[in-house]
């Protein structure tokens, strides 16, 4: 039998496993479930890939990257695998041939599209090959708690009782500890083991700046530190991705548009040429970049703020995977908030709660004073990180103001909440408590006894929930599920008994906030 590392080179050609890849691929090979986070262009697919190739029977790979399966299995058929893939594109004959091929053990990797598993027809035809291995790619995408979900992804729970015996991999490269913890509920990983590499990609320099004029600044971060440099801008609208392309290209700078209004040729016409071309600017929505490898992208702009941290992450890994200086820029301003806080709200009300979490804790990596990589590290669960010098708050620390006080208010409000009553309420019932706002539901609950109430009438409204956001994403509050409930954490004790101090951002984003707030 050949050992993975002969697969490694004599398949892949590579001379060294990277960080982490030994080892999961031994624990799967010897037949073990396995739980993978590892950062975008870690080298995840070799973790799955060539655990197929060393253990009897086809490898099936659960991919949601429908418009990606043809080229992977092209370049894996061109290193001498055998692959195929079924999904919805694909012709009857097509589907035919590669049903054969898996039934007559003729194919090293099956990759399939998770929709293919509601179908009964599937499930037969799994149940009559071999199969080595499952790997669920993306498996954020089966959390509901994750900013991508997929209600198909939720079929994978079945193949545990299906195939009790075949090992499963799932991988992803964004996870928060509490998304992690749903993917391994969801799929029944309660035997995985985990593995955890470094999400830290240390070469991109990470800066976020106040939106002023943003096609100015764009230009001057361009010609200042990008000049004929290959990198992607990201706009939040379609409209907006024609605009900037178009100004780009009045001033003298290659760019092409790319987002799902666009049809299919001129998409794939545009990804080609960044993929091929040096010195190609992509103007695009966050339909564009899933699974594209391309090393040199020397930089990702922002030009409206992301949805969430794991976006955020996920768009900014994509500069930088030849370890070389990158730069993750990002411009965002009062309108994004705006704006965002107005999408958030569509949508029943666990989705509602979870985007404005979502936001919140983005809007707080936007706020921070210390370190942007810290934080971003935190984050992802990767505590104890120390600051980086490579990210603009620790080149040019901001403005910062002694937040103790208010956090130790805000702090001992959950606290009283949480051990006088035995209850848990979200920020907004906090705030008005904090306030002393006699509202009807803080009447009902008799939350104007608590002795908290009304000892924050030293800030508004906006810069409560401001302290509060800037809490959570220092970890010093947390929020139980999707409820929005705040609870204490391990650090908040600290804090509570006067032995730490909290430095808070000065919040910038305090006038919009205080529009688009609640109707409460
Ligand atoms: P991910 O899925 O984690 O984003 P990929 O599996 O696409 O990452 O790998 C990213 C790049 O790194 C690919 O070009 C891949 O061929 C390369 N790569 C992966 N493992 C190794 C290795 N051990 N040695 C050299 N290159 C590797
Ligand atoms: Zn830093």
């Amino acid at each position: 039998m050949d050992t993975p590392s002969d697969v490694l080179h004599r398949v892949f050609g590579y001379d060294s496993f990277r960080a982490g890849q030994q080892e999961i691929i031994d624990h799967v090979v010897d037949g073990g479930d396995a739980l993978v986070l590892m950062p975008t262009g870690g080298g995840k697919s070799l973790c799955y890939q060539i655990p197929a190739l060393v253990r009897r029977g086809v490898g099936v790979v659960i991919s949601p990257l429908i418009a990606l399966m043809q080229d992977q299995v092209d370049a894996l058929r061109a290193l001498g695998v055998r692959a195929g893939f079924l999904n919805s594109t694909q012709g009857f004959d097509e589907r035919q041939l590669v049903e054969s091929e898996f039934l007559a053990g003729e194919l090293d990797l099956l990759y399939l599209a998770p929709e293919r598993l509601r179908l009964e027809a599937t499930l037969r035809l799994l149940g009559k090959g071999d199969i080595s291995v499952f790997a669920i790619d993306e498996a954020h995408c089966v959390a509901q708690w994750g900013h991508d979900f997929r209600p198909d992804y939720l079929e994978l729970s079945k193949l545990r009782e299906l195939w009790p015996d075949v090992p499963r991999i799932a991988l992803t490269a964004t996870a928060t500890p509490a998304t992690h913890a749903e993917i391994s509920s969801r799929l029944g990983l309660d035997q995985a083991r985990h593995f955890v590499a470094g999400f830290d990609r240390p070469n991109i320099h990470y800066r976020i700046t106040a939106k002023s004029e943003p096609k100015r600044q764009l230009l001057e971060f361009l010609r200042e530190e990008h000049q004929g440099d290959s990198g992607i801008v990201y706009c939040l609208s379609r409209s907006s991705v024609e605009k900037i392309a178009e100004f780009l290209n009045d001033n003298g700078i290659a760019a092409v548009p790319y987002h799902a209004g666009l049809d299919a040729a001129t998409r794939a016409h545009h990804q080609a040429r960044f993929l091929r071309e040096d010195g190609l600017i992509v103007v695009a929505t966050i339909a564009f970049g899933m699974g594209i490898d391309k090393p040199d992208v020397r930089f990702v702009a922002h030009l409206d703020l992301p949805k969430s941290v794991e976006g955020y992450y996920q768009e900014t890994g994509r500069a930088g995977r030849d370890g070389l200086p990158a730069t993750a820029w990002m411009a965002y301003g009062l309108q994004d908030v705006v704006q965002h806080r107005r999408m958030a709200l569509e949508g029943d009300d666990a989705h509602r709660r979870r985007q404005v979490l979502h936001l919140d804790a983005m809007l707080a990596l936007c706020e921070t004073v210390s370190c942007r990589r810290v934080m971003l590290l935190d984050y992802f669960g990767q505590q104890g990180s120390q600051p980086c010098g490579n990210c603009d708050t620790c080149q040019t620390p901001p403005e910062s103001w002694d937040g103790t006080v208010a956090a130790q208010k805000v702090l001992s409000a959950v606290w009283r909440l949480a051990n006088e009553r035995r209850q848990k309420f979200g920020v907004g019932q906090v705030v008005d408590i904090l306030l002393g706002k006699k509202t009807a539901k803080v009447l009902q609950h008799g939350h104007d006894t608590l002795k908290v109430f009304g000892v924050g009438a030293d800030l508004g409204n906006a810069e409560w929930h401001g302290v509060v956001r800037q809490l959570l994403a220092q970890g010093l509050l947390a929020v139980e599920s999707d409820y929005g409930a705040l609870v204490l954490t391990e650090a908040s004790s600290a804090v509570l008994k006067g032995e730490r101090q909290v430095l808070l951002r000065r919040d910038t984003l305090r006038p919009a906030r205080a529009k688009v707030s609640s109707p409460a």
